[in-house]
Order: C-alpha cells, then sequence, then structure tokens
C-alpha cells in the first residue's frame, strides 16, 4: 500500500482552498485538487508492505510534538512539477520539529521514506499547470490550528489520487 504522513486542513479552509484552486485552474489551466483531497505531506513513505503496518503505526505514536499554528499567506509555482501551491512565509519550528521527527524514526525503523527533498510545507492547489509563468494573485492570509496529524493510504487513478485516512495521531 502506499502511504504518507500528513496534515488535513479543517472543511472550511478546505473548502476556500479548493474554490481557490478552481479559479487558479481556470485561468492556468491543469487540474485543481479537489476539497476533499487537499493537505500538506509531512512524509512519504511510499510502497509498504500490509505488515509492516503496525511498525509504521508505532512511528507515529512515539513522535510527541506540539500542536501550532499553520499561516498560509502565499501562492507559489514550481516550474520542474508544474505545480500551484499555497505556503506560508514562514515554517513553525514545530512543524520542522515533527517533520524531522517522523522522518528520523521510519528510517530508525527500516521502513521507507523519501527524505531527498528538504522539506517546503505547502497545499497543492493545481497540477500539470498549463501556463510556463502564471502571475500569481495574492492569497489573502489563512490560518488553522493543527492539533493531529494523520496517516494517509494513497490509491492512484486516472482522475487523479484517491485517499483514505488509515489513523489519527493527535499533538500536544
Ligand atoms: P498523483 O501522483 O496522481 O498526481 P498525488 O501526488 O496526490 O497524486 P501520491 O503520488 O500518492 O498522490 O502522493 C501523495 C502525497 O505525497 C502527495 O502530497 C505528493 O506530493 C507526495 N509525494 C509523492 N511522492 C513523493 C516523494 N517521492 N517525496 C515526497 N513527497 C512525495
Ligand atoms: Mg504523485
Amino acid at each position: 500500500m502506499r502511504l504518507f504522513f500528513a496534515i488535513w486542513p479543517p472543511a472550511p479552509v478546505a473548502l476556500s482552498l479548493a474554490r481557490l484552486a478552481d479559479t487558479l485552474a481556470q485561468r492556468f489551466g491543469g487540474r485543481a485538487t479537489r476539497r476533499e483531497t487537499i493537505h500538506l505531506t509531512l512524509a512519504f513513505l511510499g510502497d509498504v508492505e500490509e505488515e509492516q503496518l503496525p511498525a509504521v503505526l508505532d512511528v507515529a505514536r512515539e513522535v510527541t510534538a506540539k500542536s501550532f499554528e499553520m499561516t498560509f499567506d502565499r501562492l507559489g509555482f514550481w516550474r520542474h512539477n508544474r505545480l500551484i501551491w499555497a505556503g506560508g512565509a514562514s515554517v513553525p519550528p514545530e512543524l520542522q520539529t515533527l517533520v524531522v521527527a517522523l522522518r528520523e524514526r521510519l528510517l530508525a525503523a527500516s521502513l521507507p521514506c523519501d527524505a531527498s527533498q528538504s522539506f517546503v510545507p505547502h497545499l497543492t492547489l493545481v497540477r500539470k499547470v498549463g501556463d510556463s509563468h502564471p502571475v500569481l494573485p495574492q492569497l489573502s492570509s489563512m490560518n488553522w490550528a493543527c492539533d493531529r496529524f494523520v496517516l494517509v493510504r494513497s490509491q492512484l487513478g486516472a482522475g487523479g489520487a484517491g485517499y483514505a485516512i488509515v489513523a489519527e495521531f493527535p499533538l500536544a
């Protein structure tokens, strides 16, 4: 099964981001992320055998991180993968700590984790953007209190990945 750890935005935040994603996809071309799939990836494991699932859950339970306030106040575009995303001007230290702890513990438990890229917290809004130089609008700042993270199973499909939340883990 294909697994990753993520933070899921509360419903009102996901709704307004999904509306923004639709507008951006209409303007610049590409596939808007649906309301129910908007997320912030913390650590990507990729393919994991079913028997390894208990070890993955143990890793997440052992991570003790504090809750934090997330602020999204800017839009970005990555040319290499043609993504438009929402991000924050600064990374909350608790979020950085959570990501480092997850990645380190996964690797220490001999579980897979792609740590090849440094962590840039982002919510993907549009994939396969058509315009190569999209002039992005200002993002009016939005906040939410992150008090949990989730383990997610991804099922790749023609219309984009479908996600199922496997388990939730509270942040202190
Ligand atoms: P699709 O691949 O169909 O566009 P997706 O990227 O949302 O959909 P997955 O490929 O299963 O679905 O990825 C799940 C999450 O993990 C996404 O947020 C994705 O950006 C992230 N991700 C995927 N591969 C990696 C990787 N090698 N390293 C870090 N994060 C990754
Ligand atoms: Mg992918």
